[in-house]
C-alpha cells in the first residue's frame, strides 16, 4: 500500500532547503504521494529512508517495457484519471495478430504490407509496434519458426500468444532477446509462466475472468519477484471492458492498489467480428485505459484514424502542439520561390504547407517559434511581433537560399508588417491570405 503524504514527510530531512523545487518538504512529500514528484529531486533522502520510500515513489500504474530495439516501447506508468490533470505519458501499443499456422511466405507478405503503414505527422513517424503472434495448433515448432522470423525480419516486437507452456518456451528461446511480452499467466499455470518469464527477465501477461481475480495472480507473481505485469481482466464485451479498465486505472490511482497497479492489455480483435468495429473498440481502448492493444489485422483505414486519435489522447493538453522553429522546403523551392512565414503551431503549420503544396509552387517556409500559437493568438499575446519577426527572418540564413528580398506574412499579422519592413530595410513585406484556403489562389496569382 502506498505510503501518505504525511508519512512520506516522517521520512524528509525536513530542512525546507527549496533545491527539489517546491518551498518545503511537507510540499514535496504531498507531491511524491500524488506522483507528481520523483524521488530523486531531493539529493539529502538518506538511503534507509529511499529504500522505505521506494514503493511510495512509485509510479502508481508500473511502466512496463515491451521489446528491444527501435521499436521498444513503455506502457504504464500513467500517473492521472483524466488527461487534462496532467498528461498522458505512454501511449497504447497496437499490435496485429498473426496465426502459428501461416506459411513463411504469407509471413513475409503480411509484414511487408504492415510494415508500409507509416505515417509522417508533426514531424513525428506514425505506426503501429507489436505483432502479436498466436498458436494455434500447438505445434511448438512452427510457433518458433514464425518467432524468429518476426523478430529477425522486421522492427516488429511481439506478443507471444500461448496457453502451452511448451510451445511458449519454445517462441522465447527464439526471440528472447527482443524482449516479447509473454501471454499469459493463468491460475492454471502461474508457476510455469512466471518461472519462464523470471528466468528470462520478460514482461508477463496475466489473465483472469475478473478484475478482483486478478489480484491473487499478480500478487504470486509479485512474491515470485516479478515486476513487469500486463494485466488482462478478460472481459471481451464492450461495456465490460471499459468498466474494468476504468476500474482498474481508478483502484491503482486512487486507492493506491498495488495488486493491479500495472498496464492493461486488451483484445479487440476478440471483441467484434469485423476491423472496422474492432476499430471504434480500439479508440475507446486508446482513450481509456489500454496499454496494448491487439487487433486481428492492420488496415490503412482502420489504422490511419487510431494513430491519430492516440497522438492527441497522448500529447500534453496543457502545451500546444509545435513543429521546430526553422526553414522548411514546400516542392523544391529554389532561389526564386516566394518565401512565407508563419509560426510553429502544428496545425497552422500543416494546414498550411498542405495548402502551399496543394498550389504545386515550391515555396519556401519559415517557421517561427511562437510558442505554439496560432498566428492570430501569438500576435495578441507579442509572441509574433513584427522586430522579432524581422530578427528570425534576419538569422534563419533564408538570405543564402534566394535571390530576391520579400517574404510574406500572414493576413492576420498584417499589422507588423512595418515593424518587419523597419528590422529588415531594403526587404518587401507583402500580406498574405488571412485563411489558409486562399493561399494557392494567392500564389498562383503572383
Ligand atoms: Fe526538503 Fe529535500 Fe526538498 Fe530540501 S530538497 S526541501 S530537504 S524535500
Amino acid at each position: 500500500m502506498a505510503l501518505t503524504g504525511i508519512q512520506i514527510f516522517k521520512l524528509l530531512p525536513k530542512t525546507n532547503c527549496k533545491e527539489c523545487g517546491v518551498p518545503t518538504c511537507l510540499a514535496f512529500a504531498m507531491n511524491l504521494a500524488s506522483g507528481k514528484a520523483e524521488l530523486d529531486s531531493c539529493p539529502y533522502v538518506s538511503d534507509e529512508a529511499k529504500e522505505q520510500l521506494a514503493e511510495a515513489s512509485a509510479p502508481p500504474i508500473r511502466p512496463v517495457v515491451v521489446g528491444k530495439g527501435v521499436r521498444a516501447f513503455k506502457t504504464g506508468g500513467e500517473t492521472v484519471l483524466y488527461r487534462h490533470e496532467k498528461t498522458f505519458f505512454n501511449q497504447t501499443a497496437l499490435a496485429g495478430t498473426i496465426a502459428s499456422d501461416i506459411s513463411l511466405s504469407e509471413l513475409e507478405t503480411k509484414l511487408k504490407e504492415w510494415n508500409a503503414f507509416q505515417y509522417e505527422r508533426v514531424g513525428l513517424n506514425l505506426r503501429p509496434e507489436l505483432v502479436a503472434l498466436k498458436d494455434v495448433n500447438g505445434d511448438k515448432d512452427a510457433f518458433a519458426e514464425k518467432a524468429k522470423a518476426i523478430t529477425e525480419t522486421s522492427e516488429f516486437n511481439l506478443v507471444l500468444m500461448s496457453e502451452n507452456v511448451q510451445v511458449m518456451k519454445a517462441g522465447v528461446a527464439v526471440s528472447g532477446f527482443k524482449r516479447p511480452l509473454i501471454y499469459a499467466a493463468t491460475e492454471s499455470n502461474l508457476d510455469d509462466y512466471g518461472k519462464l518469464a523470471k528466468e528470462n527477465n520478460l514482461p508477463l501477461a496475466v489473465k483472469a475472468d475478473s478484475v478482483e481475480g486478478l489480484v491473487p495472480l499478480t500478487e504470486k507473481l509479485s512474491a515470485m519477484g516479478l515486476k513487469d505485469l500486463i494485466l488482462d481482466p478478460g472481459s471481451r464485451e464492450i461495456k465490460q471492458s471499459l468498466e474494468d479498465l476504468v476500474a482498474i486505472r481508478r483502484a491503482a490511482l486512487k486507492d493506491g492498489n498495488r495488486s493491479i497497479g500495472f498496464p492493461t492489455i486488451t483484445f479487440p480483435c476478440e471483441m467484434a467480428s469485423n476491423l472496422d468495429m474492432e476499430a471504434l473498440i480500439t479508440g475507446m481502448h486508446i482513450a481509456k485505459y489500454g496499454g496494448i492493444a491487439v487487433l486481428s489485422d492492420f488496415s490503412g483505414e482502420a489504422l490511419f484514424p487510431l494513430l491519430l486519435e492516440r497522438l492527441n489522447i497522448f500529447t500534453d493538453p496543457q502545451r500546444p502542439m509545435t513543429v521546430t522553429e526553422g526553414i522548411y522546403e514546400i516542392g523544391n523551392p529554389d532561389e526564386n520561390s516566394p518565401v512565407m512565414i508563419t509560426t510553429n503551431f502544428a496545425l497552422t503549420y500543416f494546414i498550411v504547407s498542405g495548402e502551399i503544396e496543394g498550389s504545386k509552387i515550391s515555396t519556401w517556409l519559415l517557421i517561427k517559434d511562437a510558442e505554439g500559437l496560432s498566428v492570430m493568438t501569438a500576435w495578441a499575446a507579442g509572441k509574433f511581433a513584427g522586430d522579432d519577426v524581422g530578427l528570425f527572418v534576419k538569422k534563419s540564413g533564408i538570405e543564402d537560399k534566394i535571390n530576391h528580398k520579400e517574404v510574406i506574412i500572414p493576413g492576420y499579422s498584417a499589422a507588423i508588417a512595418g515593424e518587419v519592413e523597419e528590422e529588415l530595410p531594403g526587404w518587401t513585406v507583402t500580406v498574405g491570405p488571412r485563411e489558409a484556403a486562399h493561399i494557392p489562389g494567392f500564389l498562383k496569382a503572383r
